[in-house]
């Protein structure tokens, strides 16, 4: 069993497939480890859907600024939003705010 905390944004591909020693997770069919920070009910959530990350942040990657290209996809759980940000990185969570609009949680999977 491969550690899903240990997952980088670099290893996800665009069809929500994690890349690990050699293997290809679908994360459509996995429980998902939400950090205890962002997380509303489990600690782990599933994959709902898979959503376009230029259509969700169009503005592009909060820290670096770059625009993401098609290959990079938003994880869209059960009550949060990972998007697996390759320019820097960075799995950077999204939560819904009491408006219906998401805002970044700067937390980590490892805390
Ligand atoms: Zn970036």
């Amino acid at each position: 069993m491969n550690d899903m905390h240990l997952m980088r944004a670099k290893d996800i591909d665009r069809n929500g497939y994690w890349h690990v020693n050699g293997c290809k997770i679908n994360l459509m069919e996995e429980s998902i480890p939400v950090p205890k920070q962002v997380r509303t009910v489990n600690d782990t959530e599933h994959c709902l859907m898979l959503v376009k990350a230029n259509e969700f942040i169009p503005e592009g990657c909060p820290d670096c600024g770059t625009q993401f290209s098609d290959d990079i996809v938003v994880l869209v759980l059960e009550t949060v939003r990972l998007v697996p940000a390759k320019c820097c990185d960075l799995m950077m969570w999204y939560v819904e705010t009491p408006t219906g609009n998401y805002e970044r949680e700067n937390y980590g999977m490892e805390t």
